[in-house]
């Protein structure tokens, strides 16, 4: 196997270009995508752009803002080095096999190599249609920009494995949807864009030559350790398993429901990805569905980690003619690497769960503790965010109790709960203070709540982006007190809660 440096080093890279593109995917097959160009945009205006990432990737943030930086962000030039294309790909959609998706409204630009020396995608989502776009526009509405801006980078923030957004702009044009709406365009960063549905579209296809190219470049670009195990593409398979179990984990520890987890939205690098009608809870219940198209709730929170399950297990068929010699040794392999997701994930959510309670300590019965007290909040309607954040507060000091119980419909219900919890904290022996500081680390105060989003989105249809900017900026500090910005953390009053959310077409 060439590295991929190797690859990108054989052809025309340009360190002093203002975007330094280091292309591999384009050395792949012509099968693995389209060549095309982004649509033109007719008054292309920024919205913002992400400094911090910016320079993270070695581009200067002043050059995106100039009229040539924005030119490239809305499509309008092909920076230097950018190598355009739309990536092939199939997917399990609500459980039903479409042998052929793509992108049908992303484009991706190319690669850039970050300062620690990590590779990334380049991607405008929102520039027009390909090959992949069926009966789509190619279009993104400003409102699924900023909604996936916002979510992507306040995830981001509270440390959980995501795509970034560098930039949004305006295109100067209206789309069509239920309104005409103003046009934007996001610029995705993702550790890479395969997905399950990348090796799905080859396996569909029987074609198992590009599989094992589609493989090999995976294992190079992500997991480049499987390289030399004794059967790499099953080592390589076991750390996708190992990922994302990780990743549904974290999701169950902050309250995030994703919303379309289909193949195609699932992320080889155990990134998130394509934020859409995901939505953060505030009131906690198990069954919570967002999703105006999710009829039957297959996508509901707590059904999360096993759609998750289900996602990889149809990636190990992809892989089944790659691995180990004889089809039953592989199917054995395979499910030997499914059974090892329930103990990385339980392994990560226990984990996760003990330091949301204060536990620096394992003791038998933690699980329990945790999974009654979210009964009692499910119970009590209690809101999930604010719930844990007065934990912090209790768990210093009784009197702080009473910041808690308050949240719940019926307040004994907590105290009770909390006499097991004092009884299991009096167990450890990390200071209060200390305690105290993990918590607070641990769970936020800021989450992107629904109905400050949806108030963003309304402004930005309008034109406007103060409350998109101001949200953004807040959330990139969700475990700081931040009193000025307190409002922000509070639930929806009495109407203002948002009951659905919607699909970024
Ligand atoms: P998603 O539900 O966002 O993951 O998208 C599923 C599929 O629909 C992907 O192949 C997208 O590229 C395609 N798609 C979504 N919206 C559009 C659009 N406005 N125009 C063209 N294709 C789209
Ligand atoms: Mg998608």
């Amino acid at each position: 196997m060439t590295s991929l440096t190797e690859i990108a080093r054989s052809t025309s890279v340009n360190p002093a270009a203002p975007i330094p593109f280091d292309n591999t995917y384009t050395r792949l097959p012509e099968a693995f995508y389209q060549r095309v160009k982004p649509a033109t945009a007719p008054a292309p205006t920024l919205v913002r752009v992400n400094d911090a990432l910016a320079r993270q990737l070695r581009i200067d943030p002043q050059f995106l803002k100039s009229p040539e930086g924005v030119a490239i962000l809305s499509g309008n030039v092909i920076a230097s080095g950018s190598e355009p294309i739309a990536q092939a790909y199939a997917g399990h959609q609500f459980g039903d096999f479409v042998p052929q998706l793509g992108d049908g409204r992303a484009i991706l630009l190319g690669e850039v190599v970050d300062v620690a020396g990590k590779r990334y995608d380049l991607q405008l989502k929102g520039s027009g249609r390909t090959r992949f776009s069926r009966g789509g526009d190619g279009r993104a509405a400003v409102g699924p920009v900023i909604r996936e801006y916002i979510v992507s980078e306040a995830m981001a923030a509270l440390g959980i494995p995501t795509t970034r957004s560098l930039a949004a702009v305006l295109t100067g044009e209206s789309v069509m949807r239920e309104r005409v709406l103003p046009g934007g365009v996001l610029t995705r960063i993702a550790s890479s864009h395969l997905r399950v549905g990348t090796f799905q579209y080859f396996a569909a296809r029987g074609d198992v030559e590009n599989l094992r190219v589609l493989a090999d470049y995976a294992i190079e670009r992500h997991y480049p350790e499987a390289r030399s195990a004794e059967d790499p593409y099953r080592a390589f398979y076991d750390a996708v398993v190992a990922a994302l179990a990780r990743l549904a984990a974290r999701w169950m520890l902050i309250g995030f429901i994703h919303g379309v987890l289909n193949t195609d939205n699932t992320a080889i690098a155990g990134e998130t990805i394509d934020y859409g009608p995901c939505a953060f809870m505030d009131v906690y219940h198990p069954d919570k569905v967002f999703s105006s198209i999710d009829q039957f709730g297959r996508y509901a929170f707590a059904n999360q980690p096993a759609v998750i399950k289900w996602n990889l297990t149809r990636f190990a068929e992809t892989l089944l003619p790659l691995m180990a010699d004889g089809a039953d040794k592989a199917i054995e392999a395979a499910n030997a690497s499914i059974r090892l997701f329930n103990d990385h994930f339980n392994q990560a959510y226990l984990t996760g769960l003990r330091q949301k309670l204060g536990l620096a300590s394992e003791i038998e019965g933690d699980r329990e503790l945790g999974s009654d007290l979210l009964a009692l909040m499910a119970e009590n309607q209690a809101d999930f965010t604010l719930t844990f954040r007065a934990m912090c507060e209790a768990a210093a000091d009784t009197k702080g109790n009473a910041g808690v119980r308050t949240l719940f419909a019926n307040p004994p219900a907590f105290d009770e709960w909390a006499t097991r919890w004092r009884e299991r904290l009096s167990l450890e022996e990390r200071p209060a203070e200390a305690r105290r500081t993990a918590m607070r680390a641990a769970n936020p105060m800021f989450i992107p709540r629904n109905h400050r989003i949806a108030a963003a989105i309304q402004e930005a249809e309008a034109g406007h982006f103060d409350k998109f900017h101001e949200l953004v900026e807040v959330l990139a500090h969700p475990y700081d007190d931040q009193p000025e910005y307190a409002h922000y953390g509070k639930p929806p009053a009495p109407g203002e809660e948002v009951l659905q959310t919607f699909c970024g077409t």
